[in-house]
């Protein structure tokens, strides 16, 4: 209940229509929208906020420069929403904190580490899905999944 069924693409175009002043000149956006995708139910507003936390993670990544992608696709049961950047990584054993609340590796001022705590809630708490991340340098993915059938 709550859950309204939403085309992932407008969700994640209007973020990204949100966030353009922070996409420097530098920065060339990817998007890859697998078009049978059918309509997600989701709670809307609160999936932007995780959007918005892992695309400002990904350019604060990447410094300025970059690659962002954005890509949806179907798993079996799941959308896929994936978030990629070309930055620098996350380090081997900071990958099972940033999902901890108050976990940053960011100057103060430029991340609370909240982000992620939220985002992990969100997906996993309210909509039942899961988030996968997979970091090498120059090569950073965050997988979110969300069933596609209200449980
Ligand atoms: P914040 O952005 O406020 O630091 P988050 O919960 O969003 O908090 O992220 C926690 C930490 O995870 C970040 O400080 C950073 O170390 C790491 N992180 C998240 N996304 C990325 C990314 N795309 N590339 C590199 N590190 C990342
Ligand atoms: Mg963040």
């Amino acid at each position: 209940a709550g859950h309204r069924r939403t085309d992932l693409r407008e969700l994640l175009d209007s973020t990204l229509t949100m966030l353009k002043r922070k996409i420097g000149p530098d920065v060339t956006v990817k998007t890859d929208y697998d078009p049978s995708l059918p309509p997600v139910p989701v709670f809307a507003a609160e999936l932007n906020q995780v959007w918005t936390n892992m695309i400002v993670n990904a350019l604060q990544a990447m410094g300025g420069a970059g690659t962002l992608t954005i890509r949806t696709s179907r798993e079996n049961d799941h959308a896929v929403v994936e978030i990629g950047d070309t930055g620098p990584g996350i380090p081997a054993e900071n990958l099972d904190r940033i999902f901890t609340p108050f976990f940053t590796t960011k100057a103060v001022g430029e991340g609370t580490g909240l982000g992620l705590d939220i985002s992990w809630r969100v997906v996993v708490g309210r909509h039942g899905g899961d988030i996968r991340v997979a970091s090498l340098p120059g090569d950073t993915r965050f997988r979110v999944l969300l069933p596609l059938t209200e449980r």
